[in-house]
């Protein structure tokens, strides 16, 4: 099977969040199941490994009424053939996204992924496209392309990573950014309450719809979490799979990880795990004590990540014997609390406010437990992350943490963390001071460090998953 994939982000190249992971590990699994995967994304500016990409093409693209340039440079990385679409108008800026012109950029990119097919010959059995700076490619194939005789028979699988970012603009753009004709917005193909929005014509128009785990799956087809979507995803039920993302065991791996002090495996993790806390303790300006439990946090600092109920909690934490280490940015509305509460609590908080890769990789193998309390969390990998390194999550039941973190049972001896259900401050604070009576049971604590280690959350069942969704609309 030939998949090809469109996205905004890919590891190992260009990343600001969970979508570079999976797109760096998925095609990877499948090249080694025996399929072919290309995967096809922008030549930023901010690009690394870019001295190893390869010049291949360059022709005029329309996007709308504009006449665009449109370069072509590739290179191959695991088996996987990945080409990056140039056009310094567009992408050679600082960053990936948060410009105005953002819906033009990626308007011109979902063009220039479907030039890209006959340009080069690469036409796929499954085109797969990720979030809304992709969606429109389905609109654009189904209303367009599919109507040229090279593009026939392509089948679309348009996958949801967070419905909260919908690519929602002004019905106008319909026309002048997609040369699309405006009754697909009156008709409601390409409309949701009063805007063109993206996400939902990718929705209505692919073959299939996945998101990131099956609890997702079942969130947001409700009020809550549908983010006012949830009517057309209902209509799409039956075509509507979660997934469950993995993680990359090689390159996620404390037994070979060059980022942290010392390595480890589950036959060591008991006496080695403890360097890499005291190393982070020094790192971080923290008292360094191995006894002390240390709580991480990993994460962009945006509402959905809980950031609220861990501000409301912070005083009453830094009561209890522990250590906190924050790395994180983004909203200043949260920077700005977090600041003042670490300039107080100096002997037992560290905040590092910055995107900074290892020490994202120090924290997950240093740290004791890992807090994510998510609003909502479509797949969420930082937790998978902490148990690869025997860091017990502490979550919220939502979205994939629900999926990927089996709550403790100290009864039976089961389970590799510890879970509260409601977005609610007391019950996240419960949990926690749970989890801290149980550090203090060394035996125990182990036992869940073990199960946690053992826990298989790779790509391999995930790979698994999409592959019979491909072959579901291939048969
Ligand atoms: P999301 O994609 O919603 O941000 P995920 O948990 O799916 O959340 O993925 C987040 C990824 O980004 C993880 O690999 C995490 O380690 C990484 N990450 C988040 N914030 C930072 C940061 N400040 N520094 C380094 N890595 C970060």
């Amino acid at each position: 099977m030939r998949i090809v994939f469109a996205t905004s982000e890919a590891n190992p190249y260009i990343k600001s969040g969970g979508l570079a992971d999976v797109l760096g590990s998925l095609p990877k699994a499948l090249v080694q199941k025996g399929h072919e995967c290309i995967v096809v994304l922008p030549k930023y500016q901010d690009m690394k490994l870019a001295e190893t990409l390869e010049y291949v093409a360059s022709y005029d693209i329309w996007v709308g009424w504009r006449k665009c340039y449109c370069g072509v440079f590739t290179a191959k990385h695991d088996g996987v053939t990945y080409y990056f679409i140039d056009n310094e108008q567009y992408f050679r800026r600082p960053g990936l996204y948060g410009y105005d012109d953002d819906n033009e950029r990626f308007a011109f990119f979902d063009f220039a992924v479907l030039e890209l097919m006959s340009h080069v010959d690469i036409k796929p059995d499954i085109l797969h496209l990720h979030d809304w700076q992709t969606a429109m490619i389905a609109t654009l194939y189904k209303e367009r392309y599919a109507y040229y005789e090279y593009y026939q028979g392509i089948k679309i699988v348009f996958t949801i990573h967070n419905i909260a970012y919908q690519g929602k603009c002004d019905p106008k753009l319909l026309s002048d950014h997609f040369g699309l004709d405006n009754y697909l917005y009156y008709n409601g193909n390409c409309r949701n309450d009063g805007c063109f929005n993206m996400m939902k014509a990718a929705i209505y128009y692919s073959d299939v719809v996945t998101t990131v785990s099956p609890t997702y799956a079942q969130e947001i087809l409700t009020d809550s979490f549908g983010e006012g979507l949830q009517s057309i995803l209902q209509m799409r039920r039956h075509d509507l799979y979660g997934i469950l993302n993995g993680i990359d065991y090689e390159t996620i791996n404390p037994s070979t990880d060059p980022e942290i002090v010392e390595h480890f495996d589950m036959t060591t993790v008991d006496e080695k795990k403890v360097n890499n806390k005291t190393a982070l303790q020094a790192e971080c300006g923290l008292p360094v004590n191995p006894d002390v439990p240390l709580i991480g946090i990993v994460t962009r600092l945006t509402w959905q990540k809980g950031l609220d109920l861990i501000i409301d909690r912070m005083d009453e934490l830094m009561k209890r014997d522990v250590q906190v280490v924050i790395l994180g940015a983004g909203d200043q509305k949260y920077e700005e609390p977090l600041k003042a509460m670490a300039a107080y609590h100096t002997q037992k908080l560290s905040l590092n406010l910055k995107y900074d890769f290892g020490l994202s990789c120090r924290i997950y193998a240093g740290c004791d437990m890992f807090l994510m309390p998510s609003l909502f969390e479509p797949c969420g990998l930082s937790q998978m992350m902490s148990l690869r390194y025997g860091t017990i999550p502490l979550v919220r039941e939502t979205g994939g943490l629900k999926d990927s973190v089996e709550p403790y049972n100290e009864f039976e001896n089961t389970g590799m963390g510890f879970s509260f259900t409601n977005y609610n401050a007391h019950e996240m604070m419960d949990i926690i001071d749970y989890a801290l009576r149980i550090y203090a049971d060394k035996e125990k604590w182990q036992g869940l460090v073990h199960r946690a280690m053992e826990a298989k959350l790779d790509w391999d069942k995930s790979a698994d998953a999409y592959l019979k969704v491909f072959n579901s609309l291939l048969d």
